[in-house]
């Protein structure tokens, strides 16, 4: 039985019984805090169970849970960055134009 390899394709499936579709969520859950997490799968990481994308939809935490999807955080962090330098670069480009830098 090989190790899994970097680069390796995640391919799981839905956890929910007579469900075959593919899993596109990772869920984890924390029963101090009452929260369960959904990430994107990934090998090796923690997980509780994978669900497909029908199912995260159906989801629903224990009453007094709350959920957290952190499923394309990455993305939306980027898109943040993107922004907050477009915002900025221009400033900065001046400061260096005045400081003589450019
Ligand atoms: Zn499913």
């Amino acid at each position: 039985m090989p190790s899994a390899k970097y680069g390796h394709v995640v391919r799981r499936h839905c956890a929910r019984p007579g469900c075959n579709a593919p899993a596109t969520a990772t869920f984890t859950f924390d029963t101090r805090d009452l929260t369960v997490w959904l990430d994107t799968p990934a090998d090796g990481g923690a997980r509780a169970g994978e669900l497909c994308e029908r199912h995260v939809r159906v989801l629903t935490p224990p009453q007094g849970w709350h959920l957290e999807d952190r499923r394309g955080a990455l993305a939306r962090a980027a898109k943040q960055l993107e922004a907050t330098l477009d915002a900025h670069t221009p400033m900065l480009a001046r400061a260096f134009q005045n400081a003589g830098a450019v």
